[in-house]
Parts: structure tokens; sequence; C-alpha cells
């Protein structure tokens, strides 16, 4: 499930009050045209004595950089995205975001 438009705002909204760069730090792009993923990924901590993947993860919000396609990842719960329910990744087109 994608983003709902009040996800989106809170994530914007967060960016602008955390004096976040617009330079992307991997093509060093000053003003580069961040998109905002649509959806929370969440990594799944690794655990060696099981098999698969353990049930911890941390839920992620994420922009790609338009211009070489660095993924920034931020924490969705520092944001203050809830996670309503489990999510694909979503690789169509991802909108420009200007924070
Ligand atoms: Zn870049």
């Amino acid at each position: 499930m994608d983003f709902d438009d009040d996800d989106k705002r809170v994530f914007l909204d967060w960016l602008a009050t955390q004096d976040v760069s617009q330079r992307c730090e991997s093509c060093n792009t000053q003003t580069t045209r961040w998109r905002m993923g649509q959806n929370i990924i969440q990594f799944a901590a690794f655990e060696p004595t099981t098999k698969g993947v353990s049930g911890r993860t941390m839920p992620m919000a994420y922009l790609v950089c338009g211009k070489c396609g660095h993924v920034r990842l931020y924490s969705s719960r520092k944001i203050g995205i809830p996670v309503k329910r489990q999510s694909g990744l979503s690789s169509d087109a991802l909108p420009d975001v200007i924070w």
C-alpha cells in the first residue's frame, strides 16, 4: 500500500524542519530533484541462529536522487509516519519532492 496524503505531508514537513540538505552526497548535485518513495520499506535484523529473517524490523521512509539514484533512508518512527500495513516496494515513477 502506498503512502496516503497524510503520510506524504508528515514526511515533507519533517524534512523541512530538520534542515536536511538537498545536495546529493553521492553525485554532489547541489539541487537535485529528490523523489519520495511511495511506501514504507523495512530492514529485517539478521539472526544467524535462525533460518530466514527475524521478526525484528526497522521501518524506513526513503528518497531517491533524481540524477544518480542514490537512496536516502529515514526512520519512519522518527519521522512519525505510522506503519499501518505491510507494504511492498514501489519502483514505479516517483514524484519529485521539495522541502
Ligand atoms: Zn545523486
